[in-house]
Formats: structure tokens, C-alpha cells, sequence
């Protein structure tokens, strides 16, 4: 037998310096629909309990949305389960043209090539259009999907200083004569939730003719005055060359994602993008349901503005409560700890009084930033925010960090 006592041994030993190192991920299961509020059990058998849940990217409040299980018990009725089917095989359908299209006019791109997932656009779309002769340079915090994107393309690689223009400047300068030169960011980062300066990235691009790339997860459906994403909060709407987003977040959280901008880096992908011509068609239930999403987003801002005041409240109540915010506008709003072990404490603290939020630290985070990363929804109502807040401030109590520096905070916690 091949995997005998050694390699069960061996990989033992590996678990066991993952449990070791305290970087051990251990999955909470939840026995409800995605929401506000869900109830939740630990996989060591707790009991059920019911949270509120700050942790979810389900911005827009849509995945549970009735109008959206609607339209994706519709979808299942009249064109079926599964597609069987990568799409340029058998699996493409008059809804995937359809959402497709959708997408193309919310995002204001030229077309849209749908993903499996945003992970796989972000897999595919660089090595579908760009070689030896062109050059990737993307800011050092952009998404491990995207990291993992350029190490599969042939392009050179280099990369800027997180959101340092004078930086990326440089960079565009020393790759002056590269073929093509693709500046790479994420809208919205993930972890700080703060924008990228997309202005001055397109001012750069335009001055040192460089394409740009941004990655939207985090910003699509929600940012920008009617919600189409970090290029309409900065009005460079039309100027972005490729967009990628996800299905899997605010827009209606089940999965799927997409390549969006000019139309033959578009076409290139659907000609090569490896991702797209070897994986299956997303599924009818989730691509009827998404084109009900794309018309609910476009019809009304009425979501995307009650998570804006949403928002307000919760950033500005942890401050005046005074804890240690990010500051920002974006949904994502980090409660800065910096020491490990307290963001631990902290969040089991929290699900103790039946919030539900995560503890970051290294390497999640950089060394000394560890926090308590709180998500934002237009499906919390007061009564949510001001339990949370509440919460937040009987523990922020408890460890007497509240009106407290870094300094004093790191002095009493260590970093
Ligand atoms: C979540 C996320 C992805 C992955 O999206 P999936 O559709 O879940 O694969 C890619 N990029 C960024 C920036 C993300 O936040």
C-alpha cells in the first residue's frame, strides 16, 4: 500500500506544525440560510447558537433574498439542474448570454466572459492575452487569486508598494518598453477595506499608455453612487480595460465570476482562458438567479444605501466608542487589536454575547496589525448594529483597551 504508516506519519506531522504554529483553520457550520442573523454550531459539537453574523461578505443582503431563490427556482424549472457541459462544448444557454449582457451594461464595458468563479477569471485572464513581450505590475496586496493568476502567465512580474503612486510611477518608467503593461490592483482590499487611488492609477496609465486591471470583489453591486464599483466612486467609468468581479459576494453570494472590459481581451479569453474552456458552465439555478440580482441592483440603490447608512452607524459608534478603526468607507471595517492572541479572545468574547466576527493576525495579516475584521450588510437592521456595538463595547471594556493609543494597547498586550 502506497500510503502506509510513513506518508500517514509524515503528513500527520505536517497538521500537526500547522496546530502548532496556532494557524489551524477549523470550519463553524452554519444550520440556517446565509443572513443576519444564523444559527451555528463548532464542529467539536457545541451546542446551537443563534449570532449575528458580521463576517459574511453577503453585502447587498441577496442571498437569502426571496425574490432571488425566486428566480433560481424558476431558472431550475425551465432550463434545468446542470449544464454537463464546459461552455463552448454545450453549456452555454440563452440566460448565460443573457447575464453576460447584464453585466457588460452595469459594469459600462465594452463585453463579459462569465468565470466558474472570480478565482478562475483572475486564473485565466492574464495568460490568455498577455506573453514574454508584456509586463505585469500589481500592487503587494492584491488577492491570492490574483497572485496565482500572473505565476500561470508568461508576462514579466513585477509589483508596487501598496497604493504608493510614486511607486508604481517608477515601475511604469522602468517597463517603458514593454509590449503591453498591465497595472494590476484590487478595487476595494479585503483586509483594510480601503480603495484603490483608481483615479491616479488611470492618470498613470494614460501618461505611460499601461492598461489597467481591477479586481472588483469587494466593490461590485455597492460602491459608487448607483453601486457599480470602485471605477464609478472615482468616475472612471469606461477607462478600467479589465474588471474581474464575483457572483459569490454582494451579488448574490452563491458563485461564479467574470472577466469584463474591452471586447477582444474578452474574446481572447474566451478563445484561450484555460479556466473557462476547462471547467464546467456555472449553473442555470445560480445564472437565472444572478440576472434577477443584476436587475434589482440596477433598479433601485435602495440596498447599497441602507448598507452605506449601515455603515456610517457602525464606524462612526466604534469610534465614539473609541476603539481603533481602519478609517475608510467601504463596508469592511477592522477594529485594530494588534495582538494576536487578544483578537482570539476577543472574538470568542463576542460569539459569547452572540456575535459572530473573526480574529485576523500574521500571516493573515501583517505582524502586529491582528484585528477583528467587521463586515457590513444592508440585511443588518438597527436592532443587529446596536446589539453588536454593544457587545463590542462590554468587551472592549473587559480588556480595557477602549480611548487607548496602539502604544498603550501594544504595551499592555505586546504586538
Ligand atoms: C473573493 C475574492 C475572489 C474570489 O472570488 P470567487 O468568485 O469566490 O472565486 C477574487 N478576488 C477578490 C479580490 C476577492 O475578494
Amino acid at each position: 500500500m502506497a500510503y502506509g504508516t510513513k506518508e500517514r506519519e509524515f503528513l500527520k506531522n505536517e497538521l500537526n506544525g500547522i496546530k502548532n504554529d496556532g494557524i489551524f483553520k477549523e470550519e463553524r457550520i452554519i444550520c440556517a440560510p446565509q443572513n443576519s442573523e444564523i444559527d451555528v454550531v463548532f464542529p467539536t459539537g457545541t451546542d446551537e447558537k443563534k449570532v449575528i453574523n458580521m463576517c459574511a461578505n453577503n453585502y447587498l443582503g441577496l442571498s437569502s433574498h426571496p425574490d432571488v431563490i425566486e428566480a433560481a427556482r424558476k431558472g431550475l424549472d425551465h432550463r434545468g439542474y446542470g449544464m454537463s457541459s464546459v461552455r463552448f462544448i454545450c453549456g452555454t444557454q440563452d440566460i448565460h448570454k443573457e447575464l453576460e449582457n447584464k453585466l457588460t451594461k452595469f459594469l459600462g464595458t465594452e463585453d463579459t466572459i462569465l468565470f466558474p468563479s472570480c478565482m478562475d477569471a483572475n486564473a485565466g485572464v492574464f495568460e490568455a492575452f498577455m506573453n514574454e513581450k508584456d509586463v505585469m505590475i500589481a500592487d503587494r496586496l492584491v488577492h491570492a487569486s490574483i497572485v496565482d493568476g500572473m505565476r500561470l502567465a508568461k508576462a514579466m512580474t513585477d509589483t508596487y508598494k501598496h497604493s504608493n503612486m510614486d511607486h508604481l510611477e517608477k515601475k511604469l518608467i522602468l517597463h517603458k518598453d514593454k509590449r503591453l503593461k498591465l497595472i494590476i490592483t484590487d478595487g476595494a482590499f479585503s483586509m483594510d477595506g480601503d480603495l484603490a487611488k483608481l483615479d491616479k492609477i488611470v492618470e498613470l496609465a494614460e501618461k505611460y499608455n499601461a492598461l489597467v486591471f481591477v479586481d472588483d470583489s469587494h466593490s461590485s453591486g455597492f460602491i459608487g453612487k448607483t453601486g457599480r464599483g470602485t471605477h464609478e466612486h472615482f468616475d472612471v467609468v469606461g477607462k478600467i480595460d479589465i474588471i474581474t468581479t464575483t457572483l459569490g459576494k454582494a451579488l448574490g453570494g452563491a458563485s461564479g465570476g467574470c472577466v469584463s472590459g474591452r471586447k477582444e481581451i474578452v474574446e481572447m479569453c474566451r478563445q484561450k482562458a484555460r479556466p473557462y474552456l476547462f471547467s464546467n458552465s456555472i449553473a442555470p439555478v445560480i445564472v437565472a438567479a444572478s440576472n434577477k440580482v443584476i436587475d434589482i441592483v440596477t433598479e433601485t440603490t435602495e440596498r447599497r444605501d441602507k448598507l452605506e447608512e449601515n455603515t456610517k452607524f457602525w464606524r462612526k459608534g466604534l469610534t465614539e466608542a473609541g476603539f481603533i478603526i481602519k478609517d475608510g468607507e467601504t463596508p469592511i471595517v477592522p477594529v485594530m487589536l494588534f495582538n494576536a492572541k487578544l483578537s482570539q479572545d476577543f472574538a470568542k468574547d463576542l460569539y459569547s454575547e452572540g456575535i459572530y466576527a473573526i480574529g485576523f493576525f500574521f500571516p493573515v495579516v501583517a505582524k502586529g496589525q491582528a484585528r477583528i475584521r467587521t463586515q457590513l450588510s444592508a440585511a443588518h437592521d438597527m436592532v443587529h448594529l446596536e446589539k453588536a456595538l454593544a457587545a463590542f463595547i462590554k468587551i472592549g471594556e473587559k480588556y480595557e483597551i477602549l480611548h487607548k493609543t496602539k502604544e498603550e494597547i501594544i504595551e499592555k498586550y505586546g504586538s
